[in-house]
């Protein structure tokens, strides 16, 4: 028996064959070493521009020599310091290793493999296709409008007795378009009865107005409605694994029995409560990425490309040039920027993330000198 015919190794669910890796394109060092360059600006991951805060780096030092504890299971000292910072009860609070984990339990503990289905718009965040696809559920999308706004009708359209979850993202990713918080009200109460309402809002710290956009303020008068947020953006921790849903005490209560005991490990976790604390790194975050955007967008239009509105730390353009061929052009400059040629099928979008001001310049100036070398 070869090692190729071992059908121990080789048989694998159908849904598992089906996978090819997550693709987050090359990484800095790759970049840096095919190109020749000393510094690359990365701008296709919306993270966030200044860095960490200092307070976090200093907590993950001073716990440096409690690595070798299990953090406590379900970190309640974690879910009390979310829950007090956005005025929600503790037990509506689940964390877990991203947002990411949250949707993957999501999905797990509502969805009956073969039999349900989850709604969301096309294109959405590649999270919720594939953990549905491994799960054996059903995915049914309704594309965006020409605009990147949401066709609400067509969305209530697909939902049927069946559907566990939709999926909404506001701001979205990656156009940044941002809805009325009435209207997602209004989702809420036109799904039918077991359908959950799952709200992302990764990026809706860089709105600055909750009240305007957010669900998380209105979550007590909406039970079918789940709000993801993250760590990984406003709160600058994305290379800890950082993010929570705020639900229903009684669903909450599902997903802490389904969930690893300590897939929120105890660096995560001190750093998270530290990055609450830290206003000062946050509003200084959301300062430095509402004045870049408005900086990206004044000189992308002056550069001829078609800017969409955005209220998040990203910006979506169409440019005047193919976007790979502008991809390509700015990695040579030591510039990443997010195309969106493979997986939205759109040939001249890109997407950029709002950076410091010394990048987001040095972005437009090498944009302008590809555009002029043309
Ligand atoms: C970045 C992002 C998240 C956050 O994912 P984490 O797992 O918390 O890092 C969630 N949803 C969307 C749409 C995102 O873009």
């Amino acid at each position: 028996m070869t090692a190729a015919r071992c059908r121990a190794t080789s048989q694998v669910r159908p849904e598992v064959m089906d996978f090819s890796p997550y693709s987050a394109g090359l990484s800095i060092d790759e970049i840096k070493e095919r190109y020749g360059l000393d510094t690359v600006v990365k701008l296709a991951s919306n993270e966030n521009p200044l860095g960490a805060s200092p307070l976090v780096q200093q907590v993950i030092r001073s716990h440096a020599g409690h690595v070798f504890r299990y953090a406590q299971s379900g970190n309640p000292r974690l879910a009390r310091s979310i829950a007090d910072f956005f005025g929600l009860p503790a037990e509506c609070v689940v964390t877990g290793n991203g947002s990411d984990e949250v949707i993957d339990l999501l999905i797990r503990a509502k969805a009956r493999p073969g039999l349900d289905n989850i709604v969301a718009f096309d294109p959405c965040f590649s999270m919720y296709t594939v953990l549905a696809r491994l799960c054996g559920v059903e995915l049914r999308q309704t594309p965006l409008n020409e605009n990147f706004s949401f066709n609400w009708d067509a969305l209530v359209a697909l939902t049927d007795e069946n559907t566990a979850i939709v999926f909404v993202t506001t701001p979205d990713n990656p156009s940044g378009y941002t809805p009325p918080v009435e209207e997602i009200a209004t989702l809420a109460g036109r799904l039918p009865e077991q359908c959950l309402l799952v709200v992302d809002e990764a990026y809706m710290d860089f709105t600055g107005d909750r009240d305007a956009y957010s669900m998380l303020p209105r979550l007590m008068q909406h039970p079918n409605v789940c709000v993801l947020r993250t760590f990984s953006k406003s709160m600058g921790l994305a290379g800890l694994r950082l993010g929570f849903g705020a639900m229903q005490p009684e669903l909450a209560d599902y997903l802490k029995r389904i969930r690893p005991p300590f897939s929120v490990n105890i660096l995560a976790e001190h750093a998270g409560m530290a990055a609450l604390e830290d206003t000062v790194f946050y509003n200084e975050t959301l300062r430095v990425t509402a004045e870049g955007r408005d900086y990206l967008n004044r000189e992308l239009t002056a550069l001829g490309c078609s800017v969409y509105p955005s209220r998040a730390n990203f910006i979506m353009f169409q440019a005047p040039m193919d976007g790979g061929e502008l991809h390509e052009q700015l990695l040579r400059r030591g510039i990443i920027l997010r195309p969106l040629n493979k997986g939205y099928g759109l040939p001249r979008h890109m997407r950029v993330s709002v950076g410091s001001k010394q990048e987001n310049a040095a972005f437009i100036a090498a944009f302008r000198e590809i555009l002029h070398a043309r």
